[in-house]
């Protein structure tokens, strides 16, 4: 009897299936003119030496297995940051920088700890690994308390600034958490912090336990290419890699370790990428403000929105008819706000033109 399936009570290898309830990424829209806001991507193209160095990539080359320490990224990170290359973790976009600390350093039957309102992808990676965890309820400014995290745990992890709110918490008071978790270690995830905030690279001389995680997606303009790194304490940076090679060596590609190199290599183009997001922003805040919408105010590429009257659903549904895209995100609440990545100066006008419109036709 080919083709029949077998009765579902013989399935056994079913039972052993690992379950999870994955992370959802925001959409990808294909094809046809639209304006995209919704995955905190960089409307401006990476620098002109990333082009070039991808250009001068032959086929050939490729041949070979990749350096699987990426020495020539890690070693342009160390020279543009001023660290040891030992103090620096390369990865597939910071996703896998942070499943792989996850993995690594949060190996406790104490519950790690982090913000109720953040990354969505932190409670799925520590489900993935059956990591105990607990949240820390922001305040009703969405503010990280550092006081939460006063407490006996496996961990701590948050976003600086906080993703999807953008605030930012000042450095003294990632110092405070700092403090009080001596005997755990403490990533900030820092994928928006060359928007306007202050890394907590500073403080790595101070506290051996810290790990800041960074992305070449944001301010890089590299979000297809996947490129991640984190700052450690050479035995944070040592323990990450004994289990990225328990896993797998060959991380980062040949054209991913070229191309990251040179978009590190040009300071000047990156600054001037962030310049005009920044000032993007700051217009932002004001239009949007006019316009009836308020924010915590954020110090990353996004503003996290919400109108004085009309729900966040409606707007994301009429500026998705309307071909533009941001992110909406269910459950509590964040889904009475709107995340909207900065776009050029040509995009936001588009934005602002079609919410102006839209809200004076429902008044
Ligand atoms: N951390 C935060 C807070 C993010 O919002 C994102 C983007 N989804 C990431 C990490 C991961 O970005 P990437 O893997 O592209 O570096």
């Amino acid at each position: 009897m080919t083709g029949q399936k077998e009765p579902a009570a013989v399935r056994a290898w079913e039972q052993n299936i690992r379950r999870v309830t994955p992370y959802v990424p925001g959409e990808q829209p294909q094809g046809g003119r639209l304006i995209k806001l919704n995955t905190n991507e960089n409307p401006y193209p990476p620098a002109p030496g990333v082009a070039e160095a991808l250009r001068k990539l032959d086929a050939g080359m490729l041949r070979k297995y990749p350096d699987p320490a990426a020495s020539a990224l890690v070693k342009a990170l160390a020279e543009a940051y001023g660290l040891a290359s030992e103090q620096i973790f390369v990865g597939v976009g910071s996703d896998d920088v942070l499943g792989m600390a996850f993995l690594t350093f949060f190996n406790s039957e104490r519950p790690v700890l982090f913000p109720d309102v953040t990354y969505s992808f932190y409670p799925v990676w520590a489900e993935l690994f059956g990591i105990p965890y607990e949240t820390c309820p922001l305040d009703a400014a969405f503010a990280i308390d550092p006081r939460d995290y006063d407490r006996e745990n496996g961990g701590v992890v948050f976003p600086n600034p906080n993703a999807p709110t953008g605030c930012f918490l000042p450095l003294r008071q990632v110092e405070d958490i700092l403090r009080h978790n001596r005997d755990v270690v403490v990533i900030v995830d820092e994928a928006y912090i060359d928007f306007g905030g202050e890394s907590a690279r500073s403080l790595l001389d101070r506290y051996e336990n810290l790990l800041v995680v960074q992305t070449f997606s944001k301010s890089r303009s590299m979000a297809g290419m996947r490129i991640g790194y984190a700052f450690g304490s050479p035995e944070l940076i040592k323990a990450m890699q004994d289990v990225k090679y328990s896993y797998n060596s060959y991380t980062m590609s040949l054209p991913a370790v070229l191309a990251g190199e040179a978009a590190v290599r040009d300071q000047e183009y990156f600054k001037e990428t962030v310049g005009k997001i920044t000032a993007t922003r700051e217009n932002a805040k004001k239009r949007l403000a006019a316009m009836g919408f308020t924010f915590p105010d954020s110090m990353a590429n996004f503003l996290f929105i919400r109108h004085r009257t009309v729900p966040a659903k409606e707007l994301y549904e009429a500026l998705r008819a309307g071909r533009i895209y941001v992110r909406y995100f269910t459950g509590p609440r964040v889904c009475d706000y709107l995340r909207v990545t900065v776009g050029t100066d040509e995009e936001m006008e588009e934005l602002y033109r079609f919410l102006e419109e839209y809200l004076a036709a429902r008044d």
